[in-house]
Parts: structure tokens; sequence; C-alpha cells
């Protein structure tokens, strides 16, 4: 074994620039001995740098700011491979990172420079239960795949709000729906998680099993294991009605109370919740606000803004649509900067 390392790795010295699945770290480096198992066995899942898929899924990150270079990315597409990825990866000791939809915004969240990337886009399975109440969802999906999927059920989750945020992390960390005032944070509605451990072991945590590891992971972002599966519970909300208003410096001061206003009456009796914005343009040095507020049913529009409705707007749209045909409006592209 040892040998064979010390061959890929000259092997990489001197053709690296045009051999597109040439190792680059050295087989005696924890990152190198993790990356080379992995290719020998997994060699259609596992990418070095200056190869097509390397940068392709090395880019796949909503912040160009936090863009670094791993020794390699494992892409696995079963829980399995994932398994087996991380008992060689603890086997080597190398230091790795996970990526799931890669929205989380500094370097190092989800990415590593020098080390394995762990990439989950592979792990893209979904599917509802018989009796529709809940549905498993891999952690290569992002919030737009899940409402889409469900659309036709006319059921949703808790998810995210904008359309290609990730499933995993925000799952993970909270997550925070419109629908939040009736039906909690995201990880409120995760019944089950399958987790592979550091060691490689495969667990599946519900309440009544591993019930430790299922309350510890609401919250617990990646710190206990790599989730594989979220089984989540699904609402019979087939529309939900939208209005998206946009206000000028004169309507900032009735918009901040309008704000307070609702933050006093946002009890659970109309479930709804917004995104409320005030923005300063440094260029123009202008002040603008605007508000994005989504309320389940059809009822356009929407009762629980009315405070928002009655100040005058530079632009106001109402609809009555799904939860996907709304979420598909508000897009947050890979790579953008902020
Ligand atoms: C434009 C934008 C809009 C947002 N809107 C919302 C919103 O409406 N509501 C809300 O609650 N949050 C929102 N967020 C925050 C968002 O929830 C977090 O950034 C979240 O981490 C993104 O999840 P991801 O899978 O895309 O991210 P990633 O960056 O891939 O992962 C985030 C973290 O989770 C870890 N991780 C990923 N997958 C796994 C896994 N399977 N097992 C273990 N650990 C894992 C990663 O290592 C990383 O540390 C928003 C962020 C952005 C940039």
């Amino acid at each position: 074994m040892f040998a064979s390392y010390l061959f890929l790795a000259f092997a990489g010295a001197v053709s690296a620039s045009c051999n597109s699945t040439t190792p680059l770290a050295s087989a005696t480096t924890t990152e190198g001995c993790a990356c080379q198992e992995l290719s020998t066995t997994y060699p259609e899942y596992l990418y070095y740098p200056n190869s097509t898929n390397y940068t392709t899924v090395n880019l796949e990150a909503w912040d160009k700011r936090s863009n670094l270079e791993p020794s390699c990315i494992f892409n696995p597409v079963t829980a399995d491979q994932v398994a087996d990825g991380m008992s060689v990866i603890s086997k080597c000791n190398a230091q790795f990172a996970i990526r799931g939809g890669g929205h989380m915004n500094f370097p190092g969240a989800n990415n590593i420079n020098g080390g394995v990337m762990l990439a989950l886009s592979g792990l893209d399975t979904i599917q509802i239960s018989a009796d529709n109440s809940t549905v498993e969802v891999g952690p290569g999906l992002r919030w737009f795949d899940v409402y889409s999927y469900l659309e036709p059920y006319g059921r949703i989750v808790i998810g995210g709000r904008l359309k290609t945020i990730g499933v995993p992390g925000l799952t993970l960390i909270g997550g925070v729906h419109y629908f939040a005032n009736k039906y909690g944070y995201a990880m409120d509605n995760v019944v089950s998680y399958d987790v592979v451990l550091g060691n490689g072991t495969q667990v599946t945590a519900t309440a009544n099993s591993s019930s430790d590891l299922f309350w510890t992971l609401k919250g617990g972002a990646n710190n206990f294991g790599v989730v594989t599966k979220f089984t989540l519970k699904t609402f019979a909300i087939p529309q939900v009605s939208s209005t998206i208003q946009v206000f000028n410096e004169s309507g900032v001061q009735s918009f901040i109370k309008a704000a307070c206003d609702l933050a006093e009456v946002d009890d659970a009796s109309i479930t709804a919740g917004a995104v409320i914005t005030i923005n300063y343009n440094a260029t123009t040095k202008g002040v603008s606000a605007s508000l994005i507020g989504v309320q389940e049913g059809t009822e356009s529009p929407p009762s629980r803004f009315a405070n928002f409705s009655s100040i005058p707007a530079v632009r106001v749209v109402n609809n009555v649509s799904s939860m996907a045909t709304f979420a598909a409006q508000l897009d947050s592209p890979l790579q953008m900067f902020r």
C-alpha cells in the first residue's frame, strides 16, 4: 500500500496540469492517504484538482468569497458510500469538510484547503410516505426540489424561504420558514435522521431510538455525524397567499411601525410570516424598505400584512400560488458575491 501511494504521488508531480484524475496531495499526508484510498475504491466519485467534476462541484457554493481548494472531493451517491468514506477519512486521520447545498457563507463552513471535501449532492432521492404524512429527503436536495416534488400532493414541508438553499444545512441549524409561527422551525418537523458517525457506523436516530443523537441534531449542525436522510413531516397546504411590497424613504417610518405591530400580533391564529428588510444604498445614499409576506391559504391580499398595505408603496405584487411556484421567484444563485 505504501509503495503505491509513493507511485501516485510521483505521478501527480509530473502530470497534474494535464491529467484530470491525477492526485496533487502526497500519499504521505493524511489527506493524501484518504484521497488515494477513496480514488482506488470509488474512482468515478473521487475528483482531483484540474478536472471538470472537481471544478463544478467545488463551485457549488453560494458565496464565492468562501471558495477553497480541497485536495480531493468525494461525491458519493449512497449512504453506504458515505459510511465507507468516513471510515477511510477517520482511518487516515484526514481533515475534511461536509458540503450540502453550499449556502453557509464563511470560508471553512462547507469546504477546506488541503483536506477532503465530502460533497453530498449525489444523495438526491426523495419519497413521500404511503399516507403522505412524511417525506424522506436526501441531503443533496434543495428546498425548491422538495416543494416541487410535494406540489402534486397539495403538501409542503417547513423548510427554506429561498429557492436554492440546501435541505441539510438549514435543517441542522434550526431553519426559519414563513410559517414558523404555527409549525415551528424546520428542525421541529424532523421525525428521523439517518446518520453516519465519525467512525463510519450508520445509525437511524428518532425520538425513541438513539434519542440523544436525535435531539442533539436539532441545532447540532455538523458536529455529530453526516446526515444521509431526513424524514420530514408534511402539511396539507396546497396554496399560499403572498405579498411583495417595496417602499421608498418617505415610507420607512410607517414601515417600522407596521413591522412592530406585526411582531405584537404574531400568534398562530393566522399562519403567516415575512422577510422584512430596510436597505441602505451606499452609492445613492438612499434608504428603502421591503416586505415579503406569505400566509397560508388563498385570502388575497394576505390579511396578516394589512398594516403595510396602508403605506404608499412604489411596488406591490400580490399572488396566490403553490409554495413551489412562490419559491421559484426567489432565487439565490451559486457563486453570488455578498
Ligand atoms: C441567500 C440565503 C438565504 C437564506 N435563507 C434562510 C431562510 O429562509 N431560513 C433559514 O433558516 N436560513 C436561511 N439561510 C441560512 C441557511 O439556512 C444556512 O446557510 C444553511 O446552512 C444552508 O444550508 P446548506 O445545506 O445550503 O449549506 P452548506 O453550506 O452546505 O452546509 C451548512 C453547514 O451544514 C453542514 N452540513 C451540510 N450538510 C450536512 C449533512 N448532511 N450532515 C451534517 N452536516 C452537514 C456543513 O458542513 C456546513 O457547516 C439563508 C442563507 C442564504 C445564503
